[in-house]
């Protein structure tokens, strides 16, 4: 029997990632089939499956590049094909985003649908502008307005009444009208002094706002060039802009940053930047691939009563190393004899996942000195890590006499990233995260023949700030290996 499909109406919100609710988050991750608007942003398309299937109905102001009875009849047809849809539209989906009129077509058939309320621009892009919409020392209502004007056609607008409420005004899709929309309210007894605003890309980092009065504010949004999508604030309200402005004074407002590694590593330190202000570009550079055969592996499991350590280098490792103990129908308890040792605190909890505690962590979180930490133990020591591993450990094994067992269960592969976007952040100072010695060689490899002069390599330890200047990039190092290190260090290049 074929399953039966069902849409979602799910509301993106106005840009920043964050404001995406947690259950348009989960709809979109169990969609199979995402239609999707211009607003929506890429960090929020990023989270679509990979095996979805995604249609982009981007609509200009003007013209809709997919006319609207065609968008409504793709859902129809995708749910009536047994797919979960998610349609997703910026800012709510009922506030001005036509998400009714797509409902209707779905009501008729008898297809299950969802609406997912989304944070809307016409509150948050004031509230990230400093503009809280009522306060009650201003007014005592708001009004959302369309500025659109269907071509060629007058603005439908009761200025008259606006003015009357008394009431904070928010126009939506008013840029091209901004003169017409303050000369009405002007001839409709509006004082020309009335504090007033726009506010162009709300909560994106490359956010801009331009505050004046209802008078001057078409000129000043014009000298700005301000363009679409932008929102107009009209009150008095709009005079608190600048005390509460707390979106331009973040600390990385106004900083790029690249962050190279893996995707599934990627989100938590992107989402820190961002809520800093940072404006980043998430750009997996490599990836870590378990071998799909590790025989090596599966050997020193059937003899590991004969090692007296056993060692990961990464958090990658002990989900490889558990999961070949189990195949072999072992678990924790095999590891009874042994020593455990983790290069830094995010490979040990991942080691506390499957029951186990690390025995050691170096001090500072690389191989140079996990290599040091293990000088003078006792071996066999078994290394479980990537193929291309730093040679620091087996080169004081060797030293030392100390036997050990160097055995590559992963690859680190480097991937080709779309490109463009990044090449266009080169030509200004851009910051570039380095978690890994291979994050970097990622890095040089995806952009061939780019000048990497403006590059700043924010790196985790020296063994990673090495490789960056190896490649001729000028780098500077966190204090300690860590991410709320390397946040750090980035806040203060
Ligand atoms: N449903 C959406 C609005 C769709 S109409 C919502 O609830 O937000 C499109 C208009 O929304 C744009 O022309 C602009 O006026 C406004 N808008 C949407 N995102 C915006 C943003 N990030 N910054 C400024 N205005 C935005």
């Amino acid at each position: 029997m074929r399953m039966k499909g069902n849409v979602i109406l799910v509301g993106a919100g106005p840009g920043d990632p964050g404001l995406l609710t947690q259950k348009g988050r989960q709809a979109l991750e169990q969609a199979d089939v995402v239609v999707f608007d211009r607003l929506v942003s890429p960090a929020i398309l990023a989270l679509i499956p990979s095996g979805a299937e995604t249609i982009d109905v981007g609509k200009e102001s003007s013209h809709h590049l997919v006319p609207q009875e065609q968008i409504n009849r793709i859902l129809l047809e995708k749910a009536q094909a047994g797919k979960r849809v998610v349609r997703l539209k910026g800012g709510d989906p009922f506030l001005f985003g036509r998400g009714g009129e797509e409902l209707e077509l779905l009501a008729e058939h008898g297809i299950d649908f969802q609406v997912v309320p989304g944070v809307t621009s016409a509150l948050s892009v004031p509230a990230y502008a400093g503009i809280p919409v009522t306060h009650r020392d201003f007014c005592s209502s708001l009004h959302i307005i369309t500025g659109h004007a269907r071509a060629g056609a007058q603005l439908h607008i009761d200025f008259d009444a606006l003015r009357r409420t008394g009431g904070t005004l928010v126009f939506l899709m008013g840029v091209t009208s901004l003169p017409k929309i303050c000369q009405g309210l002007l001839e409709a007894g509006m004082e020309p002094s009335m504090p007033a605003a726009v506010v162009e890309r709300g909560t994106l980092p490359s956010q801009r706002k331009v505050v004046s009065t209802l008078e001057k504010l078409p000129e000043a949004a014009r000298d700005a060039c301000i363009k679409s999508p932008a929102i107009i604030v009209v009150g008095r309200v709009c005079s608190l802009s600048d005390r509460f402005d707390w979106f331009d004074h973040l600390p990385l407002k106004g900083k790029s940053v690249v962050i190279t590694r893996p995707a599934e590593r990627s989100s938590a330190l992107a989402g820190q930047l961002r809520e800093l202000g940072a404006d980043v570009t998430e750009y997996p550079c490599i990836r870590t691939v378990p071998r799909s055969a590790c025989p090596d592996l599966d050997q020193a499991i059937e003899n590991l009563n004969q090692y007296r350590w056993l060692v990961f280098t990464s958090p990658a490792g002990p989900g490889i190393f558990f999961d070949r103990l189990h195949s072999s129908g072992r678990d924790a308890r095999a590891l009874a004899g042994l020593k455990l040792a983790a290069i830094g605190p995010k490979t040990a909890s991942e080691l506390e996942k499957f029951g186990v505690m690390a025995d050691l962590v170096p001090e500072t979180y690389d191989s140079a000195h996990l290599a040091a930490a293990m000088a003078r133990v006792e071996g066999p020591v078994l290394l479980c890590r990537a193929s291309q591993g730093s040679s620091a450990l087996p080169e004081i094994f060797a030293k030392n006499s100390i036997p050990f067992a160097d055995i590559p269960c992963y690859d680190t592969v480097y991937e080709t990233p779309d490109a463009g976007k990044v090449r266009s952040l080169l030509d200004k100072p851009v910051l570039v995260s380095f978690t890994s010695a291979s994050t970097v060689r990622g890095f040089v490899k995806s952009l061939p023949g780019a000048d990497l002069s403006h590059v700043i390599g924010c790196c985790i330890g020296p063994q990673t700030a090495a490789e960056a200047i190896r490649h001729g990039i000028c780098a500077v190092t966190a204090p300690e290996a860590t991410i709320e290190s390397l946040i750090q260090c980035i806040k203060e290049v």
